[in-house]
């Protein structure tokens, strides 16, 4: 069923309204649009720019959280294994390796399997010689090794699928429409004011129930009916290094503590994480002594690991939530679990429900209940299927593997090449603005990949914007201020990591855009 537009008032009206497009908010989409209501999502900005875009890549088996976080583990490694049946397209099977290094507490090993087998997370010891034949460079010192389910796993992918999904059957998608006010008769949420930024306008969305799946975010849209959701930003930085060191997601078997996992992602490695407290969950930027730091910790695993080139970092932050509804000390011990709120039931305001927290392994999850949520203040009775229905693209029941693009690009070789490093050609470039007829080169790189290889776009960003402004998808202005953007932004990923060749393909880049092309004085 579609959400119906009043054109002549600029309001849409439909039964669910979802605040957020991160994995929570689209899974939350997806899974109302398959029980057949009628379903608008706003987003601020694009799809996965909040902390589902900016985040680790790892699919958990639940093992990260077996001692110190028993419940959340639970719920990781239900979730995974429904995720590798649903979701296939977005996850590369990797499998997992705990290990114990030198540096970590020999006695955790034990209670880290007792608790693998406590929380039902699938686990297998393996010799140190076998594990050193799966993973040739890592560190020869290690004293015990463990298998695990973990993945890697393509959150942009996972995001379009959800929304493309939830738009098959009807869905409204807005991104770029922050929520600037949420609409209340008397003690009932009965919708929300958009900011329609690309148009300049306001939109009203009338809705019988709202959902706030808004993250880290979800305390400042809940402030905007008196509501209190009580949400921690915790800031985490990750590093991408140029080559796939690992072919495993490999963790350190220890208590979690800082960079202490390397996800191997599509063509390259990505150490992390961090785990600070923030105040604002905008203020994320990572720091020169944070890649240090992860780059130090890496040498753990991957000895030689702080040799290698770094390609880019970003920063996160998490929505965490203290039991106690203030700090309780140290971030790690915080849970890693979820809550959704019925502000009906809490605060007396019915139309909300707000859901935070979490991780994106269980979104599918968070979004159900979320859902379920929904459906008793609609008063409609509805189950959820989205654990037995396949998401777009995922029919097919084997997972995603590296070479898997490089044959589809090699197949279908149809025009020149834009973005060599992630194999990018123009005929998809142009393809995917017609798809996304908003999408300026940031939007594309997250749903293409283009820009994001070793050159970091020194090489493509001026070709795509040409191309794009060639064969009339942008205009003059458009094709500058998108090249602008672009730069810019790359530009914040480099920053605190500029040493040895990355600092050298960056003086390169900023002759091309500056000497070359002067990109700050382009013509609007
Ligand atoms: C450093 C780090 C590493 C992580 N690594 C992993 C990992 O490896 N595996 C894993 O499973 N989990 C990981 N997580 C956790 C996981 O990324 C998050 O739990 C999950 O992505 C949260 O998704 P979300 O949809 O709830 O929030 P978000 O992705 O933040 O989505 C909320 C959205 O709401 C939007 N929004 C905010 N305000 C408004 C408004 N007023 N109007 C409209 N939209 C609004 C935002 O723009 C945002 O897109 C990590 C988190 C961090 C920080």
């Amino acid at each position: 069923m579609t959400a119906v537009p009043t054109p002549s008032t600029g309001t849409i009206e439909c039964q669910l309204l979802v605040i957020g497009g991160g994995s929570t908010g689209v899974g939350a989409a997806w899974d109302a649009a398959l029980r057949g209501l009628r379903v608008v999502l706003a987003e601020r900005g694009d799809l996965a720019t909040g902390t589902t875009g900016r985040f680790h890549g790892l699919l958990h088996s639940g093992a990260r959280y077996v001692v110190g976080d028993p419940a959340a583990a639970r719920q990781c490694a239900r979730e995974n294994e429904i995720l590798r049946q649903v979701a296939t397209a977005t996850i590369e099977d990797t499998g997992g390796l705990f290990v114990s290094t030198p540096e970590d507490d020999p006695e955790y090993a034990d209670r880290f399997l007792a608790g693998c087998h406590r929380a039902g997370v699938p686990v297998e010891e393996i010799s140190v010689s076998q594990a050193l034949r799966r993973e040739a460079r890592l560190n020869p010192r290690v004293r015990r090794a463990f298998s695990v389910r973990d993945g890697s796993i393509d959150s942009w992918k996972l995001v379009w699928a959800c929304a493309k999904g939830a738009e098959l059957r009807g869905a409204r998608i807005l991104t770029y429409h922050p929520v600037i006010a949420l609409l209340r008769e008397g003690d009932r949420v009965i919708g929300a004011r958009l900011h329609d930024l690309r148009a300049h306008r306001d939109v009203e969305v009338r809705a019988q129930c709202v959902i706030n799946a808004a993250g880290v975010w979800s305390g400042h849209v809940a402030q905007l009916a008196g509501c209190d959701v009580g949400v921690q930003p915790g800031k985490g930085v990750m590093v991408a290094v140029n080559h796939r060191l690992a072919n495993s997601v490999i963790s350190r078997c220890n208590m979690p503590g800082d960079g202490d996992i390397l996800v191997p992602s599509h063509s390259v490695s990505v150490i992390g994480t961090t785990d600070t407290p923030v105040t604002d969950p905008d203020d994320t930027e990572p720091t020169a002594e944070e890649v240090a730091k992860m780059m130090a910790a890496g040498d753990v695993l991957i000895p030689g690991f702080s040799q290698t080139r770094v390609l880019r970092v970003w920063a996160g932050a998490r929505p965490l939530l203290p039991q106690n509804g203030g700090r309780t000390g140290e971030d790690r011990d915080i849970t890693r679990s979820y809550t959704v709120i019925r502000h009906a039931q809490r605060d007396g305001i019915a139309g909300l429900i707000s859901v935070t927290g979490g991780k994106l392994t269980t979104y599918r999850l968070m979004a159900e209940d979320a859902v379920d949520a929904a459906c008793a203040e609609l008063g409609v009775v509805r189950p959820c299927t989205t654990a037995e229905s396949p998401l777009p693209g995922s029919a097919e029941p084997h997972h995603y593997r590296l070479s898997d693009h490089q044959r589809e690009f090699e197949r279908r070789i149809d025009g020149p090449t834009v973005c060599e490093c992630e194999l990018v050609s123009s005929s998809e470039l142009v393809t995917a603005v017609r798809d996304h007829p908003q999408a300026d080169i940031d939007d594309l790189r997250r749903l293409l990949r283009i820009g994001m290889g070793p050159c970091q776009g020194g090489f493509c960003t001026f070709r795509a914007a040409g191309i794009l402004h060639g064969c009339g998808e942008y205009d003059r202005h458009r094709a500058n201020s998108a090249l602008r953007r672009f730069v810019e932004e790359r530009w914040r990923g480099q920053r605190p990591a500029l040493w040895g060749q990355q600092l050298r393909q960056a003086r390169l880049d900023a002759w091309i855009f500056q000497g070359v092309l002067d990109v700050e004085h382009l013509p609007e």
